[in-house]
């Protein structure tokens, strides 16, 4: 199946822009070992972006962002193996990619290294209906992993914005979270096992023995999230659950944001987790649904008696909510997916992205108002707004949304507008990320978001991938973020 690419098409011309690529001695090394490759130009220009809006804006103007030196595609967990090895005995980086559907530029493949596309290993490998477990290759896309096992009675329950968009092996490497991930949870939760090659070009195998182990640190998890920067995901097993038969909805609008962040911790303090608990703010709840004051909208799915018991604490918990039509509802599962005004911005020269963060409870406040009010500080910026997409017991992710029209360089304004927000939530006891990880964008970050952990985390590169082969530049570590 054909999967959609990024939204914004390069001008006429781009290839004749094209640096050489890698040397043919590397090109007959990757036809030794029998690994299909490109260096068609605009083959190459494809994979030197992703949707990170500084990557889209490259494309506006007619920039490549980056040219990788080759595209590579291997077909299994041998061959990129194989391809790994070529690489680093040319002295190549690797860049791990999936869909490209990245929003911070994590699959950018840099200048003159190897693009390693992993949409080739498609294949899913087995299912156990006992366990409820599947094995996949990590170039698996949502649908298809969704399509196969809906029919045996299941689903993994990840179900992200870019569910079209993205593979098994970037939401592991991303720890992506899908928007029904109060009931099924982000996909960290959900990985029971993975095959992973190193940049030696040894493959290991993690996991796999069950849902818990006392066996030392989680092995799994070092992968979790590392963005193609400790090693290539190729094999993954994940947690299924039974295709929900029923489902229950709601929708409410509350006075304030603050009282409806209060009414989401009570309910998920009371042990109710349904599905989807969304609340937005009322700037997006006017842009979204056309209302004045906070929508709150509620899904859960699943085991009757449950879905029942979740929606009667939900009833509850909102009683002084006024509640609305069920339409609120289908009008959000019906849009939930449509991102075309975010490029039809850019395209008319406004600059706009999401910054999603996350924090307990206690400080959720003072974080939102602090980014909100940081990023409605930089000049230009024409809105800023937030919804409550994810939640916990102990807190949840906010997810801000920012546009601004600048006169000068866009690129100037994008970066103020991240570091204002980004620093405020920090100063506040935020992280630096909830779920679309770091990449390229926030690299410059992730020292102050992890204070002394960033040594240990460079610890393990330098024991890993001692020539930094693997994805330089992504979470703060080696090469050029950008
Ligand atoms: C419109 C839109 C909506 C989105 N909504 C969501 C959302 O709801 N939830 C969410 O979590 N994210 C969302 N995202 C972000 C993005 O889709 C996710 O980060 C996704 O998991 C990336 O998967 P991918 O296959 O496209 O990875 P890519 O973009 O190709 O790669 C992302 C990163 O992962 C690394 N990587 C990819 N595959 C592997 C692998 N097999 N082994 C090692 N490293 C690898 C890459 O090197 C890169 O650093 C959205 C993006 C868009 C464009």
């Amino acid at each position: 199946m054909t999967r959609p690419t990024a939204p914004i098409a390069y001008p006429p011309g781009v290839a004749d822009e094209a640096p050489p690529p890698v040397d043919a001695a590397v090109l007959e090394a990757f036809a030794e070992v029998g690994v299909p490759f490109s260096v068609e130009p605009l083959t190459r220009a494809e994979h030197g972006r992703d949707w990170w809006p500084l990557s889209l804006a490259s494309t506006l103007r007619g920039v490549v962002p980056h040219w990788p030196g080759v595209v590579v595609s291997p077909r299994s967990t041998a061959e990129v193996r194989d391809a790994i090895r070529v690489a680093t005995r040319h002295g190549l980086s690797i860049t791990a990619q999936g869909g490209r559907s990245g929003v911070v530029g994590g699959g950018v493949a840099p200048t003159g290294g190897v693009a390693l596309d992993l949409t080739g290993l498609d294949r899913i490998t087995g299912l156990d209906p006992i366990s409820g477990t599947v094995s996949l290759e990590a170039g698996v896309f949502g649908p298809d992993l969704e399509r196969v096992i809906n029919a045996e009675g299941f689903t993994v329950g990840h179900f992200p914005q870019s569910f079209d968009l993205a593979t098994v092996g970037g939401w592991l490497a991303c720890r992506g979270a899908g928007q029904y991930s109060n009931r099924y949870g982000k996909v960290e939760d959900m990985v029971r096992g993975l095959t992973v090659v190193l940049a030696s070009g040894d493959v290991v195998t993690l996991g796999g023995r069950g849902p818990r182990q006392a066996v030392g640190p989680d092995l799994v998890q070092l992968f979790v999230g590392s963005e193609g920067s400790l090693g290539v995901i190729t094999e993954a097993t994940l947690v299924m659950r039974p295709l929900p038969a029923y489902e229950r909805r709601g929708a409410f609008s509350v006075s304030d944001f603050d009282a409806g962040m209060e009414l989401c911790r009570s309910i998920l303090q009371r042990d109710a987790h349904p599905a989807v608990l969304r609340l937005y703010d009322e700037t997006e709840s006017k842009r979204n649904f056309d209302l004045d004051h906070c929508v709150l909208i509620v899904i859960d799915e699943g085991e009757p008696l449950l879905v029942d018991a979740v929606m009667a604490v939900v009833s509850d918990a909102a009683r002084d909510a006024t509640v609305l039509e069920d339409d609120v509802v289908a009008h959000w599962l019906e849009h939930r997916n449509d991102v075309s005004p975010l490029s039809n911005l850019w395209a008319a020269g406004v600059v706009v992205d999401t910054i999603e963060v996350s924090g307990p409870w206690s400080t959720l406040g003072a974080i939102r108002a602090a980014a909100l009010d940081a990023l409605r500080a930089v000049e230009s910026t024409l809105v800023a707004s937030v919804h409550q997409s994810h939640a916990y017991v102990d807190g949840a992710c906010l997810y801000f949304t920012f546009a601004g029209q600048p006169s000068g360089d866009p690129r100037d304004y994008y970066r103020a507008a991240w570091d204002a927000a980004t620093f405020a939530v920090l100063d506040h006891g935020g992280s630096l990320s909830h779920h679309h990880g770091v990449g390229r964008n926030r690299s410059r970050f992730v020292h102050r978001a992890l204070g002394d952990g960033f040594d240990v985390l460079r610890a393990l590169k330098g024991a890993l991938d001692p020539s930094d082969a693997m994805n330089p530049g992504v979470l703060g570590l080696g090469g050029e973020p950008w």
